[in-house]
């Protein structure tokens, strides 16, 4: 009797174990054929592995040949190179059938358990999905007619063809008006591809203004990215498949609800035509002049990054019969980029890992290989020339989509030049390595090109391209470099040109004469800290490190910290959509725990909420979200999450040699501190605080300071709250700059009420504390501890070193009195001498 294999390729060894145990009860026990699972790469992960699939397939195979069934678009790529592993006359008898993994799997085992031939199985798993469109009233024959033929990957996860009207198999279809100001863009596109993964169901969009457009995946981000849909476009959702239905009106909620972005107001959310549409929207325009984007004023010598990808040559052909070869060479470098990108992205954490994730999406997208493997097969250009010319087509749709999804172009540009890189053998193009210190210059800069910067060399960022939102921008700013976006003179710049460069005011100076080069203040190329904070003569002030998640912890040990005044726990979590498990907690504030043994680290609970929302804590419909559920208030809503994460840290802190502290941010009442010490204490944890962050706290800082062991302050918030001027508003940055004498009174009050409560430990974890006057003037108020980004310490050290306590004491006094922050830092500073 023939006797047909089966290989289940899953991206989940738990669902392909619990798939083939459903399976294997369809038959009787000892009657049913071979069936593997080639589940999870080869590490345990989740994903698909070439060569597990490939061992599985020669296992399964007793000579009749093997049908192979694939969960998700991806684990055919992986099945088809899997292909290319094995001997050809295995390969030759291999199937790998467009069919839904579940259905089709139970539908195979049957068919081969009663002796069927190889394509006769392939077949009968290829149509399994008829008797239940037919059950539910469906087009069977139209939606299995449809269907791509076996191994065709475009055709099974590329866009479909045809108007943007309902495809007439379509089991499900629906309307969405996209309603966050961006539009769908990079993030919303892959969420939305995310999410359809899920389904059993192929999903389509299409603009509803544009019958003549194509419809495209739903899988694809880059086919997404290139439907240009501003808010205001209504956007049709079609869906076939067993779970159509679900799938329509995820998506449809899904971009309904805006993504948790920015919404445009709900007047103009609705409008179902052209004419009533909002303009798309403008406020990511390409900059006209330099932007600085990320403070600092730095002199150093240019490394200009060269995009060193030739065109490749549009003349050469590849001949009819080589054409499967080339099309295997794309695969195989689309997988080798994804995987470069995937180990770049996991050597960092926060916002950089979820870019590089998302770029790593880009390299295998859907939209962009199957446009390769067409203009291969169609043709026959080199896979080169066929890489180079989908991505210049994608890129200018992405351009010409204008905002968001246009920055994100640079992005597509750097997997064409990885993918061809990847191609001719040559190293994957990035920015260069150097010993020296350096000012980056370049056109824009991709995710890929900044994870390897090293910000103890890497001085500043200039870039010709970029807004206020490209990557360039965010991730300067979380290292913390220097940076001017919109350099239009970029392309001038030679190699070795010396640069002063300032992050504040955009300006870029060229070979900048002496005088220039003394304005420069962002010093990083200072020793590490020595220790111990002090004043000269000798009253401790203990300097310690803001850290934000793990990967900081090395970077202030280097730098000398005295521990951390501040460990913002929620950066460990920002891009998580559900809450981190008790473990995931305890591990990662373990690691930051580890690199201060004997040294105080001050954890603050999540501060969720405002410009650092968490999915799985806060309100994204808020109207005033600063003024709302931030900080401790989410837990008026959430207070498990508060003593799931204060268990956490007790846990952690129990195994460390750190010594460990906890605060709340966002307290407003003393009512709130008590309330967060008893539940803090409940879980264990002895030194208990909170953050004065609000004017209210600040206020009743002595009834506040009765309920708990210590205060910090949070003088970026407090600064925001007491001159209500949006932190984020650059245009309000005179009012909430920290030498306001306002702000610096309610701080005054804070010292007072320490002394009367006995001496209450104060620290300042704002940005007020990287400002070696402005320390020296908080000393001089009462504070206790300072605590700042790593870079700033040895600065501010130097100079509490040169100066008395009675000194900073009327530097305070000068600046209190002080009508302007102007007047009160020159007054502070005479005073100090
Ligand atoms: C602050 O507000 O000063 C502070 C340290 O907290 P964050 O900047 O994280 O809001
Ligand atoms: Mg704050």
């Amino acid at each position: 009797m023939t006797s047909v294999g089966i290989v289940a390729v899953s991206h989940s060894a738990p669902l392909a174990k619990a798939a083939l145990a459903l399976a294997g009860e369809m038959v009787r026990e000892g009657t049913g054929p071979r069936v593997l699972a080639a589940a999870g790469t080869a590490d345990g992960g989740t994903g698909t592995d070439a060569a597990v699939i490939a061992d599985a397939i020669a296992e399964a195979d007793s000579g009749d040949g093997v049908v192979v069934l694939t969960d998700l678009g991806s684990a055919i790529m992986s099945a088809e190179l899997a292909l290319e592993f094995i001997d050809p006359e295995l390969a030759a008898r291999v199937r790998v059938v467009p069919a839904p993994f579940v259905e089709g799997l139970l539908a195979a085992v049957v068919r081969a358990a009663g002796g069927a031939a190889l394509d006769e199985v392939a077949r009968e798993a290829s149509g399994a999905l008829r008797p239940k469109i037919e059950q539910l009233g469906g087009d069977a024959a139209a939606a299995t007619a449809s269907a791509p033929a076996a191994g065709d990957v475009a055709g099974a996860t590329g866009p479909s063809t045809g108007g943007a009207g309902p495809a007439p198999s379509a089991d499900a279809v629906a309307s969405a008006t996209v309603r966050n100001v961006a539009g769908l863009h990079a993030r919303p596109a892959a969420v939305i591809a995310g999410a359809v993964a899920s389904f059993d169901a192929e999903v389509t969009l299409a603009r509803e203004d544009s019958p003549q457009r194509a419809p495209v995946s739903a899988a694809s981000p880059i086919g997404i990215a290139t439907l240009a849909a501003a808010p205001g476009v209504s956007v049709l959702i079609a869906a076939t498949g067993t779970q159509a239905t679900e799938a329509v009106e995820h998506v449809r909620a899904l971009i309904e609800e805006g993504f948790g972005e920015e919404l445009v107001g709900e007047a103009s959310a609705t409008p179902t035509s052209d004419a009533a549409a909002p303009a798309p929207r403008t406020t990511d325009p390409t900059p006209t002049g330099p932007i600085g984007v990320s403070a600092g004023r730095v002199v150093g010598p240019a490394v200009v990054l060269r995009r060193t990808v030739r065109e490749p040559s549009a003349d050469e052909r590849v001949p009819d019969d080589a054409r499967d070869g080339a099309v295997s060479l794309v695969r195989e470098a689309s997988i080798r980029v994804t995987e470069q990108y995937r180990e770049r992205a996991s050597a960092v954490e926060g916002q950089r890992r979820t870019v590089i994730e998302a770029t790593a999406d880009m390299a295998g997208d859907a939209t962009l290989v199957g446009g390769v493997e067409a203009l291969i097969r169609g043709e026959g250009l080199t896979p080169t020339r066929a890489v180079w010319q989908t991505a210049a087509e994608l890129v200018e749709q992405y351009r010409a989509a204008g905002g968001l999804i246009a920055e994100r172009a640079t992005d597509l540009i750097d997997v064409r030049n990885r993918l061809i890189a990847a191609l001719r053998g040559d190293e994957p193009p990035g920015v260069p390595a150097r010993r020296e210190p350096f000012i980056l210059v370049a056109d824009d800069l991709a995710p890929a090109d900044t994870v390897t910067l090293d910000p103890a060399v890497c001085l500043a960022l200039v870039t010709e391209q970029g807004g206020p939102t490209s990557h360039t921008a965010i991730i300067a700013r979380e290292l913390g470099l220097p940076a001017v976006v919109g350099y239009a003179d970029a392309r001038s710049i030679r190699d070795g040109d010396l640069l002063l460069v300032d992050g504040d005011s955009g300006e870029v100076v060229v070979r900048p004469d002496q005088a220039a080069q003394a304005t420069a203040t962002g010093v990083i190329t200072l020793p590490p800290f020595e220790g111990p904070g002090q004043t000269r003569n000798g009253h401790r002030v203990l300097l310690g490190a803001n850290v934000g998640a793990p990967r900081d912890v090395a970077r202030a040990v280097e730098r000398g910290a005295e521990g951390v005044g501040l460990f913002r726990t929620e950066f460990c979590f920002l891009d998580r959509e559900t809450e981190p498990s008790l473990d995931e907690q305890v591990a990662a504030y373990r690691e930051v725990f580890d690199g201060f043994p004997g040294q105080r680290v001050v954890v603050r609970t999540l501060d969720a909420g405002s410009d650092k929302p968490l999915p799985f804590l806060t309100n994204d419909d808020e109207p005033n979200p600063a003024l709302g559920v931030r900080g401790l208030r989410t837990a008026r809503r959430h207070p498990e999450v508060l003593d799931r994460q204060l268990a956490a840290i007790a846990r952690a802190a129990e195994g460390s040699r750190a010594e460990v502290w906890v605060m709340a941010p966002m307290v407003a009442t003393a009512e709130e501190a008590r309330d967060f010490v008893a539940r803090a204490r409940a879980a264990g944890l002895t030194t208990v605080g909170v953050m004065i962050e609000t004017p209210a706290a600040g206020l009743t800082a002595v009834e506040v300071m009765r309920e708990v062991d210590f205060v910090s302050l949070g003088t970026n918030d407090l600064a925001q709250y007491t001159m209500a001027a949006d932190r984020q508003a650059g245009d309000l940055a005179d009012l909430a700059n920290p030498w306001q004498p306002a702000l610096l009174r309610i701080i005054g009050l804070i010292g007072e009420a320490s002394r009367e409560t006995g001496g209450t430990p104060v620290g300042v974890c704002g940005e007020a504390a990287a400002d070696p006057e402005l320390a020296c003037v908080l000393v001089g108020l009462g504070v206790t501890s300072l605590s700042m980004a790593a870079r700033a310490i040895t600065r501010v050290g130097g100079r509490l070193a040169d100066v008395d306590l009675d000194a900073c004491r009327r530097a305070a006094d000068a600046a209190l009195a002080a009508a302007d922050p102007t007047e009160a830092k020159a007054a502070a500073r005479a005073a100090l001498g």
